[in-house]
């Protein structure tokens, strides 16, 4: 699996358009979030084009994106507070770029429901 060019994802996790970068390393990179829902609001994606955590993601892949988070948690400060991941999968989950990535929110009391 490599990119996809219409993709905006693949693009930010490329640097073919720079973003507001938390945490990077070869396999996935992790940014801000440009409508955030949190004080600390963070999309970890992979480099490599999945539509979503279902579409054959392999294991290193999916083993770096959650190390991406503890990453994330740690250098945003909200590592001891408490914080949520979220990876909407399909339309009706509310996914609104089809590209894997996971939600890091977190510096606030956030809600207790689940949806
Ligand atoms: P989804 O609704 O789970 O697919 O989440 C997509 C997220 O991507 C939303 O929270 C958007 O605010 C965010 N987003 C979309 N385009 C960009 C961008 O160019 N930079 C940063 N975040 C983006």
């Amino acid at each position: 699996m490599a990119q996809k060019d219409d993709c905006i994802f693949c693009k930010i996790a490329n640097h073919v358009i720079e973003s507001d970068y938390v945490y990077e390393d070869d396999l996935v990179c992790a940014f801000r979030d440009n409508s955030p829902q949190a004080p600390v609001h963070v999309l970890v994606v992979p480099k490599d084009h999945y539509d979503n955590i279902v579409d054959g993601v392999p294991a290193d892949v999916l083993a770096a994106m959650v190390h991406a988070v503890g990453e994330v948690v740690r250098i945003c400060g909200i590592d001891k507070d408490g914080f949520r991941v979220i990876a909407n999968t399909g339309a009706a989950a509310g996914q609104t770029v089809m590209h894997l990535h996971m939600h890091v929110l977190g510096g606030k009391k956030l809600g207790e429901g689940l949806i």
